[in-house]
């Protein structure tokens, strides 16, 4: 009797059956092959935010310009601003997502105790970094573009709001911090291959593949941009730190909670600026876990069904971001400088 046939049926039905998969992240060899696990957990002086305008502006430029690697345009059903995923049969899945800002005007932080809980728990979670905050904390960018759980990507250089640049700038902050991924990705496979796991590095991404808007801000055109560029756009339809003032992380939650659906993705920060996500996170896990919801990165959220696109990024109603337009200075990449002290 023939057997290839009910075989390849059988693998046929295997394969419909499995959720089709984004591709890995990273690998779990490399990531406890190269750090230890108290350099992993880190330290306080992770949480560090310096000061804005505690020094002049850093508006140098990574080592590489360009990015050696090109995106394919963005296919036209992923074009738009991306705010949710529709799944297929209402599949109970939901993305995390931090933010990982950093501005020319300071040095921001790498909140270990997020992390560290996402890697304890096995969570998994998308990152968009901006390239001057990889340029700052290549340790951390190093061990996040390793570990399998974690994708990044791409938040801007210094966090420019692309409503008000001009096209020259959308293009540096985006290709800067692609380039700057790209050194960050070639350090990693010197020390990988010093440690005999070259064959590891093929599981790291060569590029950046998403895009989060800073300030959810941008132009129509914008979007053109970025789409030439072939990063998707992802912003989200929940609020992971909303704040009522207490700092309370169960109101966070509970606000959160209110917009979640499957399908949904979920804004927050690790880079230690906002006070207490580090105590939300653990909150909001065992809540969504409670209602059936399973965390996946954003590019397998996308492949789980079709995308919800708007046209223009914004936080919980259309223009409730436009303030940002003239609160930072610089195009976005400056904080607004402090009153100087009066002499007397
Ligand atoms: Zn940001």
């Amino acid at each position: 009797m023939n057997m290839t046939r009910p075989l390849l049926a059988l693998i046929l039905v295997l394969a419909l059956a499995l959720p089709a998969r984004a591709g890995s992240f990273g690998s779990s060899a490399l990531l406890h092959g190269l750090w230890t696990e108290a350099q992993l957990a880190g330290t306080p002086a992770d949480r560090v935010v310096t000061k804005p305008w505690s020094k002049d502006p850093d508006l140098t430029p990574p080592a590489r310009l360009d990015p050696l690697r090109r995106l394919e345009p963005v296919p036209a059903n992923l074009r738009g601003v991306v705010r949710r995923v529709d799944p297929a049969r209402g599949e109970r899945l939901v993305a995390l997502t931090f933010d990982l800002c950093e501005r020319a005007s300071n040095v921001s932080g790498y909140q270990n105790e997020i992390i560290n809980f996402l890697r304890a728990h096995r969570i998994p979670a998308t990152f968009f970094a901006g390239g001057k905050w990889m340029r700052s904390h290549p340790e951390k960018a190093m061990q996040l573009m390793a570990d399998p759980l974690f994708e990044l990507g791409n938040h801007s250089w210094t966090h420019a709001n692309m409503a008000i640049v001009d096209d020259a700038e959308v293009a540096r902050q985006v290709l800067w911090t692609q380039a700057q991924y790209e050194l960050l990705r070639e350090e990693l496979g010197k020390r990988a291959a010093a440690r005999g796991l070259a064959k590891d590095m093929a599981a790291v991404p060569e590029s950046l593949r998403l895009f989060r808007l800073p300030y959810g801000r941008n132009a129509a055109h914008t979007l053109d941009l970025l789409a030439a560029m072939g990063l998707p756009v992802i912003q989200w339809d929940a609020l992971g730190e909303w704040n009522d003032g207490s700092g309370a992380p169960e109101k966070s939650v509970a606000h959160a909670l209110k917009s979640v659906r499957p399908g949904s993705i979920i804004l927050m920060h690790a880079n230690a600026v906002p006070k207490n996500t580090q105590l939300v996170v653990p909150l909001l896990a065992a809540a969504l876990e409670k209602q059936g919801y399973r965390c996946v990165t954003v590019s397998d959220l996308l492949l789980s069904g079709p995308v919800e696109t708007v046209q223009d990024g914004y936080f919980e109603k259309p223009g409730d971001n436009v303030q940002y337009d003239t609160l930072f200075l610089g195009g976005g990449t400056l904080h607004p400088r402090p009153a100087e002290p009066k002499t007397p």
